[in-house]
């Protein structure tokens, strides 16, 4: 298997029709074999059933997943991922709001010798108030603290070779840092522009309230990218930092009692005590987490390294 396209599904009835024609259109002038995931995520309306229908149609190359309830657009890719086969992964939205005819243009970035493409919805067709604007102020933030600079994370259309990825695994709003993860393992990105469309159907199940979920789960991936292998350096670091400025301040107290100015009463006691005990609470965190990193790692004999070729090396270190 070639090519694997992942796409979730949730209460999408009317569009899943236009779906499969433009994704039949484009797969048949690919010289590839392929098969399309989707994922119905609990939909209430006849998603399933639709996707049934296709499916039994064409069972050598549409192949259906459906969730007993609702788990979110991550899960769904997840799952998609999952149960997929294809060298290259190509994920997109059942909506048509990502155009299928993008994708033999993404395929050929990849030949190029790039392991991921994102999508970049360059003239995005969505509510400029509650999800345009947001969405540029969060792509800036998560490019400034990523380090990988993408204009467009939230864009669902990418495609990828699989073995970039393999072994990670997706939660919360997570599939948007897929790119940063890649990147952290040493995978070339590049991002094109890709169409966007207006939905034409059904209504879009995001808002306002999605932002701020992603700015949460930019702190998980800065935190499990920078510092997964090493948590003693950020908690660490934090804690002596801390530590430094409250006995600092405890110095400049100790100080000023030789020219009779009380200790006791000055704030500055409090403070320099309590970042004291904030910074030795971290440092002790950060061995904590440092315990859990070695559990996380050797139970699941997961390495703390990613290879990209072996040479004379065919045995892996388990066999
Ligand atoms: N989706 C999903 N589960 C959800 C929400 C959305 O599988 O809980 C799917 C949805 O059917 C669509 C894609 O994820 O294929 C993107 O959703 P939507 O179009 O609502 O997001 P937007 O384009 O507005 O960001
Ligand atoms: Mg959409």
């Amino acid at each position: 298997m070639n090519l694997s396209l992942v796409i979730p599904v949730y209460n999408e009835q009317e569009n899943l029709p236009f779906l499969f024609e433009a994704v039949y259109k484009t797969m048949n002038t690919l010289q590839k074999s392929w098969e399309v995931i989707l994922v119905d995520d609990g939909s209430r309306d006849e998603s399933l059933s639709v996707l049934s229908e296709y499916a039994q149609k064409d069972p050598g190359h549409i192949r259906v997943v459906s969730f007993r309830r609702n788990f979110g657009q991550t899960a769904a890719i997840a799952a998609g991922l999952d149960y997929s086969q294809g060298e290259i992964i190509v994920l997109l939205d059942a909506d048509m709001q990502n155009d299928p005819a993008d994708i033999p243009m993404m395929l050929a970035k990849l030949d190029e010798g790039y392991d991921l493409v994102s999508g970049w919805r360059k003239d995005r067709k969505d509510n400029a108030v509650t999800r345009n604007f947001p969405s540029m102020l969060a792509n800036r933030l998560i490019s400034r603290v990523t380090g990988v600079h993408l204009h467009d994370y939230g864009c669902t259309l990418k495609a990828y070779r699989r073995d970039v990825l393999e072994g990670f695994r997706l939660y919360g709003e997570m599939h948007r840092f897929i790119p940063v993860y890649a990147n952290s393992v040493g995978a070339n990105i590049t991002e094109v522009a890709v169409r966007h469309h207006p939905r034409q159907f059904g209504k879009t199940k995001y808002g306002l309230e999605r932002t701020v979920k992603v700015i949460l789960d930019l702190f998980t991936v800065k935190f499990l990218v920078s510092y997964s292998s090493k948590p003693i350096y950020l908690f660490g670091g934090t804690g002596m930092a801390l530590i430094f400025i409250g006995l600092a301040d405890l110095l400049y107290l100790f100080i000023r009692r030789f020219w009779n100015v009380p200790a006791s009463t000055s704030p500055l006691l409090p403070i320099g005590v309590m970042f004291a005990i904030m910074g030795f609470q971290s440092v002790l965190m950060g061995l904590i987490a440092e315990q859990l990193v070695r559990t996380y790692h050797e139970s699941q004999h997961k390495p703390t390294y990613t290879i990209r070729t072996k040479i004379n090396l065919d045995k892996g270190i388990d066999d």
